[in-house]
């Protein structure tokens, strides 16, 4: 899995340029599910048919977004210097120096103009791309106003952990993968989405979820990890903890019955769980919970620090976690579980 996971997350996919990103999940699933289609948004959708597709089956949509955070290109000035504005949530003040890459290939590093007084500093409009070219002709050669820059970082393991920019969510992505694998057979139709554009409000999974019109909704998404040495231990998930189960965030109360299911087969196979409760941010999950008339709707989450950086930080322990948590999830008849 460690080598799925660094195909995944050294691939280029800024929101609403995910082509590259989909067509490697493609390979990826090549011959594991029944169906695949891209649907307008460029949300990729794999279906696993129930085995015995005679009945009318369950259908759970389980979501993980491919999409990163990154930055898109507002101006070229003379100089050949980029001015760019956010895609998704950028923290101004971990992005110095970093490295981006355009859909291109064309590598660039972030910098900021010197600051006359404190509050200038770490200001969008303050920061540059510098793409080595050295006129507004050369720059443009490369690069158009519009085209959007990711990090560029390589995925490095560290033992059990592991860093890499985009772990939001490929790492996602990759456990759906997994999954997707090792499930043989189940009695449940599942539609496996790589969503698009999750970062910029989940658009990808709100049409998705109208599409695909699911009996019961899963994401798999990062949360935080609160165990760095800032972090006052005021809210429950930690790196290595096992796999989050969400009780809330800022767009989700976890749907009861689902967040009970998920608690319960965990301990009954005892896979190592903790909850999640974060107070910033949400996931997909928020999004399909709302379409149509409501849909039961629960979310694993793996604990991720440094979140929208370059360098964000997961544990094996937790993605091993949220592998079998949410096979095991899927290998139950969800229909008698009362969904
Ligand atoms: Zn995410």
């Amino acid at each position: 899995m460690k080598d799925l996971i660094k195909r995944l997350t050294e691939t280029y996919g800024p929101s609403g340029n995910e082509d590259l990103i989909r067509e490697q999940i493609k390979k990826e699933i090549k011959g594991l599910a029944s169906e695949v289609k891209t649907d307008v948004l460029g949300n990729l959708i794999a279906v696993k048919k129930a085995k015995n597709s005679k009945l009318k089956a369950l259908k759970v949509m389980v979501a993980a977004h491919m999409d990163e955070i990154g930055f898109i290109v507002t101006h070229i000035d003379k100089q050949g210097f980029l001015r760019v504005s956010n895609i998704g949530g950028i923290y101004l003040h971990n992005v110095l120096a970093q490295r981006v890459i355009f859909a291109n290939g064309t590598v660039g590093t972030i910098n900021e103009e010197r600051a006359e007084t404190p509050s200038e500093a770490k200001r969008m409009d303050k920061l540059y791309i510098d793409i080595g070219a050295s006129t507004k002709r050369e720059a443009e050669a490369k690069v158009a106003v519009g085209d959007v820059a990711g990090f560029h970082r390589c995925c490095t393991f560290l033992g059990n952990r592991a860093i890499a920019k985009s772990m939001d969510d490929r790492i996602g992505c990759a456990i759906m993968i997994e999954v997707m694998k090792k499930l043989k057979s189940s009695s449940n139709e599942i539609y496996f989405v790589f969503t698009t554009q999750e970062e910029v409000g989940l658009r990808g999974a709100t049409t998705a979820a109208f599409g695909v019109s699911p009996d019961l909704g899963i994401a798999v998404d990062i949360t935080g990890a609160f165990d760095t040495p800032d972090e006052k231990p005021k809210l429950p998930s930690v790196l290595g903890g096992g796999a989050a189960i969400k009780v809330k965030d800022a767009g989700l109360l976890a749907h009861p019955a689902v967040k009970k299911l998920m608690i319960e087969t965990a301990r009954a196979n005892k896979i190592p769980y903790q909850l999640d409760i974060l107070e910033g941010g949400t996931t997909d999950g928020a999004a399909i919970y709302k379409t149509k008339s409501g849909i039961p709707t629960g979310v694993i989450s793996v604990p991720t620090r440094y979140a929208h950086s370059a360098s964000e930080m997961v544990d094996m322990v937790d993605v091993k976690a949220s592998v079998d948590l949410l096979v095991k999830l899927l290998s139950l008849n969800l229909q008698q579980k009362g969904f």
